[in-house]
């Protein structure tokens, strides 16, 4: 299991002020409450042995009816957009603490020309690339960094295959905190894994991050940074699952309020950990609780092949989301690409929304189709989200007149050369007769 920081578990739990409405941490599958503290899995699943320590199941909780009498939409819509807008609907009560370098806030395009191709009543995107640091990850861990310093934390550390750890160097740098960084390699889009990414790499250590690596199996890595915190006073950022989804669900605040308290019929999320699903799922749902959306949307899942665990437990129609088979038994994945959230699952299963798996050739065509038809570049695994869309609607999982929302979670930036370096243009000949003749050329020969 992952162990909380004892130095943050042992501490008295501030006291939230009622500028957050938070009440503690609840278990999505057995219901146990815990105050609002580092933790990343429910203890009493663990111990009974019914979730693996990667099933996260945990979401915080909030005094609905207080937040209902106070919270009213259309002034939360006025406020300028940003991750701390919605501070009420989240877990740091410090208000020094609710910074950003710009976090929060993109817009919901819309897709014409791949709405039309889809064959949807409409067809929206949520570009998260516009981020500081080129994602969404700006959003969890903006917030689970807040209320890691709230608790005390003083020296902050992840392990990540790498968006995640842009978006805590970023952070720390404005924090003035330091930053310890575990790149590993990546599952990205590929099956088995990949080497280390050197764009995430350069990205990290602009930041002034110090970026280390690791490889071992999960348990091991679970071990090594349960000493980092014991014995270096680091604290470890995959403690804070739970306040990372509530980052996360600023994004379905968003989507709502940019379409006008009109939710969507589906909304198509990229999975690794589905932290993020789990989170937007929370977020419509709390929203419903207070009058201001009539309907939550259908949440649509979209993994690559390889990184599927949803897609097969929805196929077997499991009760809980089980681990993919190691691909690489001894190497170090990242962390729960291999298993994703429980509440993530349940909540596509309670929305009535679907699993839907990728192959990368899908993937990659999905990139290309939103670059060159939309004009938006997207990282590859943001790109599934597409993809799935599509697979859902030609499938019939999505109606041919529903409105959907895609999140397409990271900039293409990221990772610009996942297919490859374009090759050498052709050197042309400045003199006008010189040109047009080798032009004509070039064009024969292509
Ligand atoms: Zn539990």
């Amino acid at each position: 299991m992952v162990v909380p920081p004892m130095s943050l578990a042992a501490a008295a739990v501030p006291t939230l002020s009622r500028g957050t409405f938070a009440t503690g941490l609840r278990c999505t599958w057995c219901a146990a409450s815990f105050p609002l503290v580092a933790l990343a899995s429910c203890p009493h699943c663990e111990t009974r042995g019914e979730l693996s320590a990667l099933n996260e199941t945990l979401l915080v909780e909030y005094d609905l009816a207080g937040l209902g009498q106070v919270l009213d939409r259309d002034e939360l819509a006025r406020r300028p957009a940003g991750l701390w807008a919605w501070h009420e609907l989240l877990p740091v009560a410090d208000p020094e603490l609710r910074q950003s370098a710009g976090v929060g806030g993109p817009p919901l395009v819309r897709l014409p020309a791949l709405r039309a191709r889809a064959g949807l009543g409409d067809l929206w995107a949520k570009t998260e690339g516009a981020n500081p640091t080129g994602s969404f990850k700006d959003r969890p861990v903006g917030v689970a960094t807040a209320r890691a310093v709230e608790l005390g934390a003083r020296e902050l550390a992840v392990f990540t295959s790498g968006n995640v750890g842009a978006a805590l160097a970023a952070v720390c740098a404005r924090l003035g905190l330091p930053c310890h960084v575990f790149l590993l390699a990546a599952a990205a889009h590929t099956q088995g894994g990949g080497p280390l990414s050197t764009d995430k790499l350069a990205q990290i250590t602009a930041y002034g991050a110090e970026v280390l690596t690791a490889d071992g199996a999960l348990a091991a890595l679970f071990d090594l940074g349960s000493r980092l915190e014991h014995e270096l006073g680091w604290v470890l950022l995959n403690n804070f699952l739970p306040y990372m989804a509530e980052g996360d669900k600023t994004l379905a605040f968003e989507i709502c309020a940019q379409l006008g308290w009109d939710a969507p019929d589906a909304v198509v999320v990229p999975l690794g950990t589905g932290t993020n699903l789990a989170g937007m799922a929370e977020g419509f749902r709390q929203l419903h609780a207070l009058g201001f959306i009539q309907h939550v949307p259908r949440m649509i899942a979209a993994q690559p092949v390889g990184a599927d665990s949803m897609t097969v437990a929805a196929s077997s129609s499991a009760s809980v989301v089980e681990p993919l088979a190691a691909v690489r038994p001894n190497a170090a994945p990242p962390l729960s690409h291999r298993v994703c959230s429980q509440s993530a699952y349940q909540a596509v299963l309670a929305s009535g929304g679907a699993a839907v798996s990728v192959s990368d050739a899908e993937i990659l065509a999905a990139r290309a189709e939103l670059a060159t038809c939309e004009g938006i570049l997207a990282e590859a695994a943001s790109a599934a989200g597409w993809a799935a869309a599509k697979r859902a609607a030609a499938h019939g999982l999505l109606d041919r007149d529903s409105r959907v929302a895609v999140v397409l979670t990271s900039h293409g930036l990221k990772d610009l050369t996942a297919t490859g370096v374009p090759p050498v243009p052709p050197t042309m000949p400045v003199a006008w007769p010189d040109f047009i003749a080798a032009y004509a050329a070039l064009e024969k020969s292509t």
